[in-house]
């Protein structure tokens, strides 16, 4: 009965562990997303191993403990298997949870992907009007935002190549998000306003974009990163 409770405590922790999940960024809930599913299911294989490491552990050591009729080594031994395993799970639990921008690598039978939550920041201005995008608008297995204004969300999987390349870059172009929320944009034009086109002030305008204060001539075929501070204007 003794050699149990540490096994009860384990499982007991782990459920612990498990329950304080990564809580909700502002404005969304990141139990949706296939990052957040990855590492659970890597988090729920890891605390069904560790319990049967505790439970071979305790069972050899119980058994030993009939054996010899030497009790005192078995509870030493059970409680270091329970300490080790409960610090091992813990390191992990906070290095894949804490990976959510640089995501995780994970196979099936559909191929290799990466999965990661990433943001951007976005300023459009069109003739010097702040033009803001819907809130929550856009699928959330693209592109999207949620409750703050002018900030893409991503979170869901890209396939990736064994080398850990994107082979699909589509999803985190600039366009995708802009056609999600149904904004006109590229090389000419932005909105309802093409290159050449006379501003409300009878200024003429032009398309322009800057990414974390370059000038980025890829326009909507950029290809967004975590943390990028896009501006786009038309003047
Ligand atoms: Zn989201
Ligand atoms: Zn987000």
């Amino acid at each position: 009965m003794q050699s149990l409770i540490p096994i009860i405590l384990f499982i007991l922790l782990t459920f612990t562990a498990n329950a304080v999940s990564p809580a909700c960024d502002p404005g969304e809930c990141l139990q949706e997303s296939v990052f957040n599913d990855v590492v659970q299911q890597r988090l729920e294989i890891l605390s069904y191993v560790f319990v049967a490491v505790v439970v071979i552990v305790s069972s050899a050591s119980v058994w030993n403990a009939i054996k010899t009729e030497k009790w005192k080594k078995p509870l030493t031994t059970i409680l270091i298997a329970v300490v080790l395993s409960f610090l091992v799970y813990s390191v992990l639990y906070y290095k894949w949870t804490g990976a959510e921008t640089e995501g995780i690598f994970f196979c099936n039978e559909k191929g290799c992907f990466w999965a990661a939550h990433i943001h951007a920041s976005i300023n459009i201005k069109i003739c010097g009007e702040d033009y803001d995008f819907l809130l929550e608008t856009g699928d959330l297995a693209g592109p999207h935002t949620h409750k703050e204004r002018g900030k893409i969300h991503f979170h869901d999987k890209i396939p990736v190549d064994e080398k850990r390349n994107l082979l699909d870059t589509t999803p985190l172009t600039i366009k995708t998000f802009t056609k999600t929320t149904g904004l006109q944009f590229n090389s000419t034009c932005l909105g309802n306003y093409c290159n050449g086109d006379l501003c409300p002030d009878e200024s003429i305008g032009k398309v322009s974009m800057n990414v974390n204060g370059n000038e980025e001539l890829k326009y909507e075929n950029y290809v967004w990163k975590e943390g990028d501070i896009i501006e786009i204007k038309f003047r």
